[in-house]
């Protein structure tokens, strides 16, 4: 990929698509160089209905362009995927989140890790080492969509039986959106489901209700726990907490927000 970048020739009739990917890779390599400026994670609190309070937060990248101003993420992991440099965004990230967790104690950190991030060797080895740094393995969670666990064959197989075995806490993200079925959940070998935005923005149909009802029931017969995305009106809170989901993460409670911005919200009297 390396050798790739630094000759590229567009021809008048190349695909539109493929130039911009070039591109975005030109300029992602760039700003994982001067990363200090343009990358920045910020946080999602996730707040737990049994405790009334913020336990975890979400990192999610943001890229800070130099002349497009803030890029959001849907934009450019797609052709980080593509272009493998994913691997090297996601370990930033990582660390940068473990880095940031270490004023907050008291909260579980969860970090979202592309598969082509668990086919190699390395992801491993590096969140052995960030265990050895300090942060204890409940507090870190890692958020892997459904493509992930269904590509769950040799080496990311064998890289989340490493991963379960340092006891660090995974979930599936985006559940529903995939191809998994409701029966599938007794199979998945994660600790929590976390239902997409979409699920959560139907509850107001009766057959979204229903659809909702019908995860949280399945997925607490199982075993797992449940956070639910894209909260953004007290009607689906409600809803939510009458359910029995155990967690929720939406505008409701907090857009994502800079590191210092949660260290403030911990510091109010109501914790969040
Ligand atoms: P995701 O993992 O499903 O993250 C949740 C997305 O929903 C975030 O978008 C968040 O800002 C947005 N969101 C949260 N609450 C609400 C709400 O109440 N309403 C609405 N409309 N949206 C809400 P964001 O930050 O733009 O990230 C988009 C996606 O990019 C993420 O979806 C995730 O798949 C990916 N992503 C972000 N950061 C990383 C990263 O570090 N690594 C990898 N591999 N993917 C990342
Ligand atoms: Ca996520
Ligand atoms: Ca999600
Ligand atoms: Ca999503």
């Amino acid at each position: 990929i390396e050798g790739r970048s630094r000759y590229v020739f567009f021809t008048p009739d190349m695909d539109l698509d493929v130039r911009s990917r070039e591109e975005t890779y030109r300029e992602l390599r760039l700003a994982l160089a001067d990363c200090d400026r343009q990358l920045e994670v910020h946080y999602q609190p996730i707040w737990s209905l049994e405790k009334n309070r913020m336990v975890g937060v979400e990192a999610l990248l943001r890229w800070q362009h130099p002349e497009q101003g803030l890029v959001a993420p849907g934009d450019f992991i797609r052709s980080a995927e593509e272009t493998g440099l994913i691997t090297v965004l996601g370990e930033w990230v990582l660390r940068r989140a473990v880095q940031d967790a270490r004023a907050w104690p008291d909260l579980r950190v969860a970090v979202n890790v592309s598969p082509i991030q668990l086919r190699s060797r390395k992801f491993v080895d590096i969140v052995r080492e960030l265990l050895q740094g300090g942060i204890s393995a409940e507090r870190l969670e890692l958020e892997l969509t459904e493509t992930a666990l269904m590509a769950a064959s040799g080496d990311v197989a064998d890289a989340l039986a490493d991963l379960r075995q340092l006891g660090v806490c995974c979930a599936l993200d985006d559940f529903g959106t995939g191809y998994s079925s409701l029966s599938h959940i007794r199979d998945i070998a994660v600790d929590r489901i976390k239902i997409d935005r979409s699920f959560v923005n139907a509850v107001d149909t009766v057959p979204g209700a229903a659809l909702v009802e019908a995860i949280v029931g399945l997925a607490r017969a199982n075993g797992l726990r449940l956070t639910a995305e894209g909260v953004e009106t007290p009607d689906q809170l409600a809803f939510l907490q009458r359910v029995g989901c155990h967690e929720v993460q939406g505008y409701l409670f907090s857009r994502p927000v800079a590191a210092d911005a949660i260290s403030r919200m911990l510091a109010r009297p109501s914790g969040g």
